[in-house]
């Protein structure tokens, strides 16, 4: 369980970013990983609490066996807290980068709770480097064959339980690379791309098929005995005036980052607004400062968010709290100033700038419209639904919401066709997409098994 006094003497610490004046120059790892000593000392102050609500429903998806590799941890034995993490943890080294840590926000230590991420990516980083981190190659294949369609992290997470139970899969991937949004989507900063191509070499040696640039069509339900679609949620909400799409902004930014070359879409001396105040529009935020904007501000309609929890959202609850990321924090140091602008939207473009109003509620202000200057406008209002042209090929018709949720919130579709991961659930975040490409495996061995017929 830790040091028993482990939480009373030692304070909380996350790693630490790199200085903004130093990171804005780069697109490189926007963390400084700890030593050994801080990793145990941190580790040390999990209280193995009666309930772990860090490991249920509030907290991590992946319900993963916090305590236990803590105390492992803590006591000196890594490659053990490692294998107890793999239980349940498909990639450690995604979700110790950019998970928001749920776990830590359930935590009983509250504010001061355990910096279970920076633990998890410790112990996969050390993996790797100690050379414990092998391709696992099941002893025996049962024959059967599955088609995985998507390789974000549902897609590899479905393909990776699929291969560990003995059966064929080969991943179907329309884009150049694979990872999806983990590739296209996040920045380089949050997660530098060779760390994604580390685990798709690893996983092909372990005897996973990955087919780029093939888009799927509906044959493949005839030559495979399962299909999986995790094609992503990746729809984006348009507005009421034209501008760049955030997701084809960022693979834009991500391609020029890996060619070395001069991004097809580039912020470099442009007055930058972004349309959005989440978490997407953040990553906007970032890139744009590290391309050299002129400046940049970041528009949201919600009113800004308590600084402590309010009464009707308590712990173990994810905190609904305001919080300054990475590129606000950059955009601080740069202009002086939080980018975010609240209740406020753009009402309509005009040359080389945008009107934009205050809100209440959904409602514009009359009278408080403003002109702002706006060489390049970005789009981050949310995403409506899955690509429907994947789901027309399959010939299945998304919900309300744009999503292949089956009506009985399985997994199975019909026949041999399942979904899972952002396909399924929309939008969401990077370890609840591999909890539920992990589930769908299971469904997907069940039915391939006759027990689910
Ligand atoms: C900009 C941005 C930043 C984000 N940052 C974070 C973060 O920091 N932390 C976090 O936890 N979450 C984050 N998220 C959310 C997270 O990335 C997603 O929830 C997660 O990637 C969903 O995984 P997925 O596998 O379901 O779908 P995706 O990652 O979208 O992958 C779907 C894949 O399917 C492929 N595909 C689709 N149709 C076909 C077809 N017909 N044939 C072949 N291939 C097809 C696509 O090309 C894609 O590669 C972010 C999202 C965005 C947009
Ligand atoms: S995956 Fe996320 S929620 Fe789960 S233990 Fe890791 S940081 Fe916590």
């Amino acid at each position: 369980m830790g040091k028993p006094t482990g939480y009373m003497e030692i304070a909380r610490m996350e790693n630490p970013y790199r200085d903004e004046a130093a990171r804005l120059h780069d697109s490189e790892d926007l963390h400084i990983p700890q030593p050994i000593d801080a990793r145990r000392a941190q580790a040390s102050r999990c209280m193995n609490c009666g309930v772990p609500f860090c490991q249920s429903d509030f907290g991590c998806p992946l319900h993963n066996l916090i305590p236990e590799w803590n105390d492992l941890l803590y006591r000196g034995k890594e490659r053990e807290a490692l294998e107890r993490l793999l239980q349940t943890a498909p990639f450690p080294e995604f979700t110790g980068r950019v998970c928001p840590a749920l776990c830590e926000k359930a935590c009983n230590l509250e504010n001061d709770a355990l910096t279970n991420r920076d633990n998890e990516l410790y112990l996969i980083e050390t993996g790797f480097e100690k050379g414990w981190i092998q391709p696992r190659i099941p002893h025996k294949r049962t024959g059967r064959r599955v088609a995985v369609v998507g390789s974000g992290p549902s897609g590899l997470a479905c393909a990776d339980l699929l291969n560990r139970l003995g059966h064929e899969v080969t991943v179907v991937e329309h884009a150049d690379r694979a990872g999806g949004l983990l590739m296209y989507g996040i920045p380089n900063m949050k997660l530098p791309k060779g760390i994604v191509q580390r685990r798709i070499r690893l996983m092909e040696a372990e005897g996973v098929r990955i087919m780029l640039n093939t888009e799927a069509a509906s044959e493949i339900m005839e030559e495979y005995d399962a299909v999986a679609l995790c094609g992503g949620a990746k729809k984006p909400r348009a507005l009421n005036v034209e501008g760049i799409f955030a997701v084809d902004y960022l693979t834009a930014a991500t391609r020029a980052v890996l060619s070395g070359s001069e991004p097809s879409i580039d912020a470099k001396g442009k007055s930058v607004v972004v349309v959005g105040g989440g978490d997407t529009g953040n990553d906007c935020v970032g890139t744009a400062l590290r391309q050299g904007c002129a400046s940049v501000v970041q528009l949201e309609m919600m009113p800004e968010p308590p600084v402590e929890r309010m009464a009707n959202n308590p712990w173990p609850e994810w905190p609904r709290t305001l919080r300054t990321d990475y590129g606000q924090l950059e955009a601080i140091h740069r202009q002086g100033a939080d980018p975010r602008i609240y209740e406020t939207t753009v009402k309509r473009l005009l040359p080389g700038a945008i009107e934009i109003v205050k809100l209440k509620g959904f409602d514009s202000i009359p009278g408080t419209e403003q002109t702002i200057p706006c060489d390049l406008m970005l789009i981050a209002a949310g995403f409506v639904g899955c690509e429907t042209a994947t789901a027309a090929a399959f010939d299945v018709e998304p919900n309300q919401r744009g999503n292949l949720m089956p009506a009985n919130g399985s997994h199975h579709l019909r026949d041999n066709l399942f979904s899972a991961g952002d396909m399924r659930t929309g939008q969401s975040l990077v370890v609840r997409s591999l909890a539920d490409g992990r589930a769908a495996a299971m469904e997907i061995d069940r039915y391939l098994k006759g027990d689910a017929q």
